[in-house]
């Protein structure tokens, strides 16, 4: 196997082109799965053999499946799709700020709209953030309902359970940081519901700005509330949800334009994909691939690492 560097690319191009080579593909899988060498997913044992022609390892112990790839355990698993193509459409949907379709990638990595459309979903699922600090300091919250961003089909359904609406919450920045949102799709602006998304998302004591939906009223005591009037101007100081705006007409272009035809029942991945995009906003398009690809495998890797500047000593290709 040739000894190539795990330079990243750094577009779609260089993107597609780089992982055309399957023994790349591997060796980067390999980085990111088992940095500290291969261990058997069955069992834990690092006594295993790399079968070249095959792209797989053999593991010495005897038991079930004792032949593994390096898609098992992860979202590949079962796929007849190629790593190549995964890697350059995890890497399309990563870095491309209005989303992309299941046209799109199926065109550019040569599979069929269905096929990419099922790669999409996996995709996002690893996109998902899991677990979430809380938002603190200057906090703003707003509700979209989520028909007027649809222009002849509109999002149907009975009762509550057909009502589309976000709730999204940012974090403004600080010194060091970006500015980070929550965002999440919920059937009502009732009272309930909106006390308890922000009790949830939101440190106590936190400054709170919001609209003046009377939902938020029953939070004065716990947060230093503060009301934008929109009648009366629209930006008073800094009292606005400006910060969330931005947020809202990113996720409107991705599900007006790229995805146009989202259904209720799937409207939380899209938003939880653009909130993805959003949070990672000033990475470049590398390190954002490498951070969705690093949730792909269950490992969480920093992007120094992928790229080799802190490699361990025992980084060697699988052969
Ligand atoms: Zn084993």
């Amino acid at each position: 196997m040739k000894t190539t560097d795990l330079t990243t690319p750094t577009t779609l191009v260089e993107a597609i082109r780089y992982f055309s080579d399957p023994d790349i593909c591997l060796k980067f899988m390999v980085a990111l799965r088992w940095p500290h060498g291969v261990e058997c997913p069955q069992c834990g044992s690092d006594k295993v053999t790399f079968l070249a022609n095959a792209r797989l390892w053999k593991c010495h112990t005897k038991h079930p499946r004792q032949k593994f790839s390096v898609k098992v355990g992860t979202i590949f698993e079962d796929s007849p799709i190629a790593l190549d193509k995964w890697l350059a459409a995890i890497w399309m949907i990563a870095n491309d700020k209005n989303g992309v379709s299941s046209y799109e990638i199926g065109r550019e990595i040569g599979v069929t709209q269905k096929s990419a459309w099922f790669m999409l979903h996996r995709i996002r699922l690893a996109m998902q953030t899991g677990t979430f600090k809380k938002l603190s300091g200057q906090v703003e919250s707003d509700a979209r309902n989520m028909h007027k961003w649809k222009k002849e089909k509109s999002i149907k359904g009975r009762g509550t359970a057909g009502k589309a609406i976000v709730m999204g919450i940012l974090e403004r920045h600080g010194k060091d940081t970006v500015s980070r949102v929550r965002a999440k799709v919920i059937h009502s602006t009732a009272t309930p519901t909106i006390e308890k998304e922000i009790r949830e998302a939101v440190e106590p004591n936190s400054e709170l700005f919001t609209d003046e939906l009377s939902s938020y009223a029953g939070l004065d005591k716990e947060y230093t509330h503060r009301v934008i009037n929109h009648m009366e101007a629209y930006v008073k100081g800094n009292v606005h949800t400006n910060g969330i705006e931005n947020f809202w007409s990113l996720l409107k272009r991705t599900i007006r334009g790229t995805y146009v035809s989202v259904e209720p029942f799937h409207l939380f991945r899209y938003v939880d994909e653009q909130s993805f995009r959003f949070n990672n906003r000033d990475d470049d398009n590398a390190a954002r691939f490498a951070t969705v690809l690093s949730a792909v495998t269950g490992k969480r890797i920093t992007y120094k690492h992928l790229t080799g500047k802190d490699r361990p000593a025992s980084f060697t290709t699988p052969a």
